[in-house]
């Protein structure tokens, strides 16, 4: 559709339009939804954002996409441009929230093509087809999993096994650590199979190994085969519950065996990679192995935030993005646990009757999230972390040289030395080399107003506070 208007905000919607056709739902929402379309002149289309976050991450995240898709509606080349929309001005003095320079970005967002999923099996659906419902969780379809870098090649793999069972590949193995997503692709991949009429097992390996225990105790081994083989699809759930169960193993082979011959689909979870599950049975190792193998690895801040975005957004209470980063930044590795904090918080508001803010997070959720005095990190980590990110020596930073990237760095390191080493003001002088405290002040104020109007100084902050956390 090529526009006629050249009304920035009419463009910005017909994109709009076509962006949302091209990514998820929770994605759009996240990151698309309160976007505006800001100027449009000599060759340069000026989006506005809410704030210099959602800038940033449309600027790396998903440049290209967003180019080529106003450079379709516009019928022209374009160069795109993001701003925070609160702090833009049409004269063109963009200086301090204007984001980059509308150089594409080789590494746009991975797009899982939300709307085409058909995942919205509804329970009337079972009982038309007389089909008894496998517990399938209603809310782990494909149209509410965020996809990012962590897990886009999973999430890949299973769309494509959802879409084709027991053609692409066979078997499908997914596996990471706990609570980052696999059970909630599997089940996604249950849902549209089942919503295409497909018949479908699903089954922890637990009730796996029950039901297997139980039929060799009862006499029926044919039998359990029988239903076991009578799936198109097999998901089976954390497998590494079959690791010393020796007459499970071998029944899962045979199960295994029976579906994969006549081109059933199979796809197992595994909390650890396949050469590590110790299975007696060599033989089904190098089965699963023979298949794809896809691992999902912890969410980055972006996947974090955008995952609490759109659970927030499905609740009553209105929740602000500082509360949001203020969550995603202490809860790393778990997506259950940031979920589980999210939901601790919004019934602590609840119950208070209060909004969600940075405060009551902090109240709420002491056990959950670190508090900060039990994560201090030592000044000197803080002052070499901050060095080694801007390339400069620690000498350099303690000292009197005073050059833009000299100064940035020492700023920075006030400010975090502030927040993460709960230093004051005197001592944070002190450990850069004898700074005077209002000279500190400045500096810690400085960042804390900047942060909330550069992009390029938050993904600074954000890439230190990775490193740091690691530490
Ligand atoms: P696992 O099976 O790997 O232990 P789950 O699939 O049970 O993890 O996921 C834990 C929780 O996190 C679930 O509530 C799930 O919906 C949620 N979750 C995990 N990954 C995502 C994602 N990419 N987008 C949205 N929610 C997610
Ligand atoms: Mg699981």
């Amino acid at each position: 559709m090529v526009a006629t208007s050249t009304d920035p905000g009419q463009l910005w919607a017909a994109v709009l339009g076509q962006l949302q056709m091209q990514v998820t739902k929770p994605n759009f929402d996240t990151w698309l939804k309160h976007t505006s379309g800001l100027a449009y002149a000599d060759g340069e289309f000026v989006v506005g954002t809410p704030n210099a976050f959602v800038a940033e991450m449309l600027e790396q995240r998903m440049y290209s996409l967003i180019a080529q898709t106003v450079e379709g509606v516009v019928e022209a080349e374009v160069e795109v441009r993001f701003a925070v929309e609160s702090a833009w001005t049409p004269s063109g003095e963009l200086a301090d929230t204007e984001v980059g320079t509308g150089h594409p970005h080789p590494n746009p967002l991975p797009q899982g093509r939300g709307g085409d999923d058909g995942s919205t099996l509804s329970q009337d659906r079972w009982a038309e087809g007389g089909l008894s419902p496998p517990a399938l969780n209603s809310r782990y379809t494909f149209d509410s999993f965020v996809v990012g870098k962590s897990n886009e090649f999973a999430h890949a793999a299973a769309l494509g096994v959802a879409r084709q069972p027991g053609q692409l590949y066979n078997p499908l193995v997914m596996y990471s650590d706990v609570g980052l997503g696999k059970t909630h692709l599997m089940h996604a991949i249950g849902h549209q199979v089942a919503a295409r009429g497909m018949s479908l097992i699903y089954s922890t390996t637990e009730e796996f190994t029950n039901s297997f225990i139980r039929a060799i105790r009862d006499g029926t081994t044919d039998e359990f085969r029988d239903y076991y083989r009578t799936a198109d699809v097999l998901l089976l759930d954390d497998i590494q519950f079959l690791i010393g169960k020796d007459q499970t193993q071998e029944g899962f082979f045979h199960t295994f065996n029976a579906l994969h011959q006549t081109n059933r689909q199979i796809v197992v979870t595994s909390d650890r990679p396949v050469s590590a599950l110790a299975l007696l049975e060599d033989r089904i190792q190098s089965r699963l192995a023979g298949g794809l193998v896809v691992d999902i690895q912890p969410p980055d801040i972006e996947t974090r935030i955008a995952i609490l975005r759109a659970k927030a957004d499905g609740s009553q209470q209105p929740v602000s993005d500082d509360v949001l980063l203020y969550l995603a930044e202490r809860i790393h590795k778990n997506i259950r646990e940031l979920e589980g904090g999210l939901n601790k918080v919004l019934a602590f508001a609840d119950l208070m009757g209060t909004a969600v803010t940075v405060d009551l997070v902090k109240s709420a959720l002491t056990d959950v999230v670190e508090t900060a005095a039990e994560r201090q990190i030592p000044d000197s980590v803080v002052i070499e972390t901050v060095s080694a990110h801007f390339g400069i020596s620690v000498e350099t930073l303690k000292g009197r040289k005073r050059d833009k990237k000299t100064s940035l760095a020492r700023q920075v390191a006030m400010y975090l030395l502030r927040e993460e080493s709960q230093l004051g003001q005197a001592a944070i002088g002190h450990v850069l080399g004898g700074k005077a405290h209002n000279t500190v002040m400045h500096g810690c104020e400085r960042i804390a107003n900047q942060l909330n109007v550069d992009p390029h100084l938050r993904r600074d902050i954000i890439n230190i506070r990775e490193a740091l956390a690691a530490h």
